[in-house]
């Protein structure tokens, strides 16, 4: 990630470029290192990568005006289909078409096809997605959850061809490679592009006789019980991935994989803030002036605190490592404790009269300086700097 190079730079066009002027540039670069016409070139792969990159950015009106106020610090994690680089599946299905204009469908189209294959044939599984609610203990400790989840898993009956017994051949048309080859004239000359073979769809294979449990998908539907290892420190949002448990694909194809949303469960008691734990509080007046000690509750079990004589509201006690763990660092969060003196809706006569009595004294004069009107959140950033 380090070093990355500018998105208009690597497009070639100015901060200001309209979006058919951005339109324009990515496809003229990503022609030009388009790996049908740079076999077996790493850096040619990486320049077009690259640009699907940049253009993914800056083709995107809100990801741009992002992109120019906080740079590639503004893209989140890696910027493309949730970091980590990419790959040509993602760039063909993404910005595929891109190149229909110039090459007549055969380039971007077949390529991607032929790409998206995982070796054995058939075509890729797609993505399953699931919501998983956690709670802050579970995720403070990690948990592993049992889900049933409805999946196509490949069909027993045909071993995943799609054929019935041995109703195989291999497609003369393609050689069972399942692409063709074909010269193009272009703008930029000749070409050579390969397409998916229209006889056998890319597949390589042509089956005369199609399963009958499948009807020559290659896939069944199956329920299955599957245990998710959730790591500790998760948060609301996070997306986890497990490669290769999404749908069969078709005919042998790669499986998808299978995206585990996660959902924080609101607590009773604390509301979290990044890794740390906030908790409000409420103590009377009188243990406030004369100190006391309580017992507050945490994630783990419970703690015992100490609130000194004379303790203000608002006061911000700090146990340390009574927080979340991070998903990935070493460290807990703490569990911030803010002092709040409860005021009572109702006295008795006696109350009242020690109330009247104590209203007068000097010592319930409140400190001009240690009164300033700053909400919880406020002081929780100065806690921090
Ligand atoms: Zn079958
Ligand atoms: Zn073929």
């Amino acid at each position: 990630m380090a070093n990355k190079k500018d998105y208009y730079e690597i497009l070639g066009v100015s901060r200001d470029a309209s979006a058919d002027e951005i339109k324009k540039a990515y496809r003229k670069t990503a022609l030009k290192y388009h790996p049908d016409r740079n076999p077996d070139n790493k850096e040619a792969e990486d320049k077009f990568k690259e640009a699907a990159e940049a253009y993914e950015v800056l083709s995107d009106p809100q990801k741009r005006s992002q992109y120019d106020r906080f740079g590639h610090a503004g893209m989140g994690n890696g910027g493309f289909s949730g970091g980590g680089g990419m790959n040509m599946e993602d760039i063909f299905s993404n910005f595929g078409d891109i190149f229909g204009d110039f090459f007549d469908g055969g380039f971007g189209g077949g390529f991607g096809g032929a790409r998206a294959r995982g070796g054995g044939g058939g075509t890729r599984g797609s993505n399953l997605r699931v919501k998983v609610k956690l709670t802050l203990e579970e995720i403070a400790n990690g948990v592993q959850k049992k889900i049933r989840l409805r999946r196509d898993i490949p069909c027993s009956t045909c071993n995943a061809t799609g054929a019935k017994g041995n109703a195989v051949t291999t497609c003369t048309t393609c050689n069972g490679t399942g692409q063709v080859r074909r010269v193009t004239n272009t703008i930029l000359g000749p070409m050579q592009t390969a397409s998916t073979c229209p006889t056998c769809h890319g597949e390589g294979k042509i089956i005369s006789q199609k399963c009958d449990s499948c009807k020559g998908t290659g896939v069944q539907s199956s329920e299955e019980n599957i245990e998710l290892n959730i790591p500790a420190g998760v948060a609301n949002g996070m997306q986890l991935s497990i490669s290769g448990k999404g749908n069969a694909g078709h005919r042998g194809g790669r499986a998808g994989d299978l995206i585990i949303l996660i959902e924080e469960e609101a607590h009773e008691h604390f509301v979290r803030d990044g890794q740390n734990l906030l908790y409000t509080l409420h103590i009377n007046f009188a243990d406030a002036v004369l100190g006391t000690n309580v017992e507050i509750p945490t994630l783990q079990n419970k703690a015992k605190i100490k609130i000194p004589a004379g303790t203000q509201s608002g006061k911000v006690f700090r146990l340390r490592d009574k927080g979340l763990p991070a998903i990935n660092a070493y460290g807990k969060g703490d569990l911030l404790v803010e002092v709040n003196i409860w005021t009572p809706q109702h006295v008795s006569e006696d109350e009242r009269k020690i109330l009247e009595n104590m209203r007068n004294s000097g010592n319930f004069k409140p400190n001009a300086n240690a009164k300033k009107e700053r909400s919880f959140m406020d002081r929780m950033k100065d806690y921090f700097q």
